[in-house]
């Protein structure tokens, strides 16, 4: 074979619980995809999490972070477990998380929500509803309320306590996770919705600004925009809704246009929609992430945590973290078509029957995580 062209380094966290099972299965599908396309990958397996306090005493030590930093991109399990819930803040699997988040910049959380036909009795809405749902939340994840300042509890003049939070957001950091929504909404299908509440909060009308501003620099993209309660309602209510015609006559000619495909939005509607997207595809096991900033590595990891019930168990769906893998791959290092091998191979085994517990139903094949990563693995070979 000719030498490989490009080498990319990979940081591997497995993290607690199902996160060793699933993050094995994800690291020989990216071997594999690295192999047929040409490129190396070099994987460097750290600790993190609770794997990581019982280890070393810390949940992210020194040396995972600058893996992760000096890599090309990172593939996070899962972290947490019933063993260390009762922990000091600073001694918590999920600090670490944050921490990791803090380290490399990461400032856009992308979450798909996609509805696949062979899953579509997952759903929780109805069947004609969720039919061909395919929808990205990019959410910015270090702004807005959970960190605006001030922020605490005081006293208010009739000697009421009081609890207050502040949404601020700067400019740049607005204009910073609109490109990376407009970016990723031109890998899709070129539909931008920014969701907001401009009608009654500041920052959501300088959000709105600044996203309309930035609109002629992405003349490809077709952005609308959407107040976060109508976006709350028409997710369940048509999460796949296109082209509404206005139908009164005098505004026949104002087409009105509410893309879900990809939805872009603040830390705070963001936590909330992308929770209510992935509910709408019923399957846990089944959604990656992604976290990005703007120049370094990137943060992918699956959305489920650590199921300490399964863990162990080679019990775990391990097609989260595979699509995950295709993130990063796509998101991460520009290897398109290696995510498309991934992503195509996780539809094919599930068409030739194969499930995991989470996602079984009648007439078809339950298998374990190892043996449904095996099977995705002779997926990838086969359409090679
Ligand atoms: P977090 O750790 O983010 O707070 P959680 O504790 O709320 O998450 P999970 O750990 O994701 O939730 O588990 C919720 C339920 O979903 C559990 O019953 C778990 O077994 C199941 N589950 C989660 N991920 C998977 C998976 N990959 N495969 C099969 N079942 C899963
Ligand atoms: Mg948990």
């Amino acid at each position: 074979a000719a030498s490989p062209s490009k080498s990319y380094n990979i940081t591997l966290l497995p993290g607690d619980g199902i996160g060793p099972e699933v993050i094995s299965v994800a690291k020989n599908a990216l071997q594999l995809v690295a192999s047929i396309e040409g490129f190396e990958v070099a994987f460097e397996e750290m600790p993190m999490g609770g794997a990581a306090l019982d280890a070393i005493g810390v949940p992210l030590p020194a040396e995972t972070l600058n893996s992760a930093k000096k890599s090309d991109a990172t593939l996070l399990g899962a972290i947490g477990g019933y063993k260390w819930d009762k922990n000091e803040k600073h001694l918590k699997p999920e600090t670490g998380l944050l921490q990791l988040r803090e380290g490399l910049q990461v400032f856009a959380n992308l979450r798909p929500a996609t509805v696949l036909p062979q899953l579509v009795d997952a759903s929780t809405l109805k069947k004609e509803v969720a039919e061909g749902v395919d929808l990205m939340v990019v959410r910015e994840l270090t702004g807005g309320i959970y960190f605006g300042k001030p922020r605490g509890f005081s006293t208010n003049e009739n000697g009421q306590e009081i609890g207050f939070n502040t949404e601020v957001y700067a400019a740049y950091e607005i204009d910073r996770i609109a490109r990376i929504a407009f970016e990723t909404a031109r890998k899709r299908r070129g539909k931008l919705c920014s969701v907001d509440k401009a009608n009654v909060l500041e920052a959501s009308m300088l959000w709105r600004k600044i996203v309309t501003a930035l609109a002629s620099e992405y003349p490809d993209v077709e952005l609308s925009h959407m107040y976060v309660d109508n976006a709350a309602m028409q997710l369940v209510r048509n999460p796949k809704q296109h082209m509404m015609t206005q139908s009164s006559m005098e505004l026949i000619l104002e087409t009105i246009i509410m893309q879900f495909d990809t939805i872009v939005t603040n830390n705070i509607f963001g936590d909330i929609l992308s929770d209510e997207a992935s509910m709408i595809t019923g399957s846990i096991g089944m959604l990656p992430s992604a976290s990005l900033g703007a120049a370094g590595p990137g943060l992918f990891e699956p959305i489920h945590g650590s199921a300490p019930d399964i863990a162990g168990q080679d019990k775990a769906n391990p097609l989260a973290t595979m699509l995950s893998a295709a993130m990063l791959l796509k998101y991460g290092l520009g290897e398109e078509k290696a995510a498309q091998r991934i992503e195509a191979a996780v539809l094919d085994t599930l068409n030739r029957g194969f499930r995991t517990g989470d996602i079984h139903s009648a007439g078809h094949k339950l298998v374990g995580c190892k043996e449904m990563g095996e099977e995705v693995l002779k997926s990838i070979d086969s359409k090679t």
